[in-house]
């Protein structure tokens, strides 16, 4: 299979040097394979997208000499095929719809008895409260859940990470899935799918064989990879690289206009000073 990756960044502020740095890695890994490079806008979440963001995007990602091939793929493009992705899967009946707010979820995390986990890396770890619904029920406001009790199986899947951190396989389990993040999320209320559920289906539908991403998202994979698994959708390798930090040690956030790659265009600098910047 061609190794094929992409970039896939939110239009939701300026692009900065930590995404210098993905695009860059993952651009120079597809070329080094002879592989393909895709450009991805997540712009799931639409009241925070906006057009001159994303036209930024393309201006940035130019100007660093980043090519990608074929045309680019918007997840607002898309939205009818996770709302029919998320129909299909709840005919296997394990898809609930779910109004708990996450100050219900917080609540009800704390009041678990002692020695079982209320909390994983992403949060309080939901303890099921709406299970007993049936997706049939959905109402406008819901968002819709996958019971993890009757989606896993006694096989379950691994995936294959070739980061600095975590090389090597990684075999998720019904009982990791349940201490760190409970029923995950398929469809937040109001939006076509959670930013889990979408990732898979794009990836899925581009013939994604390489996710090359930052560290943050590491424990993502195994929902996602779950996710994958569950649709019957093809596996892909991860490869999770290190973080762009200030001089605090802090990851760069979007709005740290500051080390916008906008900013340093601005200042005059070159990409292979941006290239420099971030150790490439
Ligand atoms: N859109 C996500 C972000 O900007 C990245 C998605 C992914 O790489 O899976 O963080």
């Amino acid at each position: 299979m061609t190794f094929t990756t992409r970039f896939a960044p939110s239009p939701t502020g300026p692009l900065h040097l930590g995404h210098a740095y993905s695009a860059l890695l993952a651009h120079g890994m597809a070329r080094a394979a002879g592989g393909r490079f895709l450009l991805r806008i997540d712009d799931l979440d639409q009241s925070r997208a906006r057009a001159h963001w994303e036209n930024q995007i393309y201006d940035d990602l130019r100007w660093l000499g980043i090519t990608w091939d074929g045309p680019v793929r918007r997840q607002s493009d898309h939205f009818d095929d996770y709302r029919h992705a998320l129909e299909r899967l709840s005919r296997k009946g394990a898809v609930y719809p779910c109004s708990c707010k996450r100050r219900d979820i917080e609540a009800a995390a704390s009041a678990q008895q002692e020695g079982v986990p209320s909390h994983g890396p992403d949060g309080p770890i939901y303890p099921g409260t709406c299970r007993h619904r049936r997706f049939e029920d959905r109402q406008s406001g819901d968002a819709l859940r996958l019971n993890l009790d009757m989606a896993c199986g006694a096989k379950m899947p691994s995936f294959h990470e070739t980061g600095p951190d975590h090389t090597g396989d990684h075999q998720i389990t019904g009982q990791y899935l349940k201490s760190c993040v409970g029923d995950p999320v398929l469809a937040r209320p109001g939006m076509a799918a959670s930013y889990n559920f979408s990732v898979v289906l794009d990836d899925a539908a581009t013939e994604i064989t390489h996710v090359v991403r930052g560290e943050d998202l590491f424990t993502a994979s195994y929902i996602q990879c779950f996710f994958q698994w569950d649709m019957g959708l093809p596996a892909v390798t991860y490869h999770h690289h290190r973080l762009i930090r200030d001089e605090s040690g802090k990851r760069l956030a979007k709005r740290d206009d500051a080390r916008a790659i906008a900013t340093y265009r601005a200042d005059g600098a070159t990409p292979q000073d941006v290239r420099r910047l971030v150790g490439l």
